[in-house]
């Protein structure tokens, strides 16, 4: 007898197999294919419309089609991968037995905690394990504690110190990495940092970039690390 879980992600991915991309109508996110959790911790959080880039980025997402995603600060661009994750997560039945499954990184440790709360919030009724990698305990502390996270989001210099020094970090399984405000990363000089992350990622999977701004750095980045990828972003009126 098959769970009841099971034939909710089921049906969850057909309704997510025939999400219309172009013809987008999703305005709120109760008109979204969205798990039970993940609607009950947006609804609890008082979320209900989504946002432009929200609107533009988040049906590509759940489909699993690489990102790039451009719009400005406070336009929603958190929401806009963290959905994803948990969707995406929840559809392949994700447990603590899959190990990592989804890879968050952002330039600083102060950004990293506001990406970290939100999924808090909006993840409350998920059962996900999720850490933050930011330094200021000791590696072995964090590390004690890394083999048993689904979801990380972390600082490039402090993530990339884990894989070169912990044995036994399990990233064969990772499904989804995310780099927000790809722009300020670039800019604070982490390009060969993050080009050695993903050197040690799986190759199959989906990448999801953000950025304030559209600049020759973000799209050298995104040649490296994005396949295929839907080019979403929001102008400003003039
Ligand atoms: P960005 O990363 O693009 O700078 P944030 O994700 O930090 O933007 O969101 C900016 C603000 O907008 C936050 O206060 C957030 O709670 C709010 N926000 C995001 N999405 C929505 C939404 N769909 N409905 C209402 N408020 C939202
Ligand atoms: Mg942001």
């Amino acid at each position: 007898k098959r769970k009841r879980e099971d034939e909710d992600a089921d049906s969850l991915s057909q309704r997510v197999q025939d999400i219309n991309v172009k013809e987008n109508e999703y305005d709120t996110f109760a008109s979204l294919p969205l798990s039970q959790p993940t609607a009950s911790g947006l609804e609890a959080s008082h979320f209900k419309t989504l946002t432009d880039i929200q609107k533009k980025a988040v049906p590509y997402a759940l489909k699993e089609s690489d990102i790039l995603g451009a719009a400005k600060t406070g336009s929603g661009k958190t929401l806009a991968f963290l959905v994803p994750v948990l969707e995406n997560l929840y559809r392949k039945r994700w447990t603590e037995l899959d190990g990592l499954g989804a890879l968050i990184l952002s330039p600083t440790r102060e950004l990293a905690i506001q990406i970290f709360e939100v999924l808090r919030k909006i993840g409350r009724y998920h059962t996900f394990s999720a850490g933050l990698v930011i330094g200021g305990k000791s590696l072995h502390e964090e590390r004690e504690r890394l083999g048993r996270m689904n979801i990380l989001v972390c600082t490039p210099g402090r993530m990339l110190q884990h894989m070169d020094q912990t044995a036994a970090f399990e990233i064969d399984n990772l499904q989804m990495l995310v780099l927000d405000e790809a722009d300020r990363i670039m800019d604070m000089g982490f390009q060969s940092t993050v080009d050695a992350i993903v050197e040690h990622l799986p190759k199959e999977r989906q990448t999801l970039l953000f950025s304030a701004t559209q600049t020759k750095k973000v799209s050298d980045l995104a040649r490296l690390s994005l396949r295929d990828p839907e080019y979403v972003s929001v102008h400003e009126a003039a």
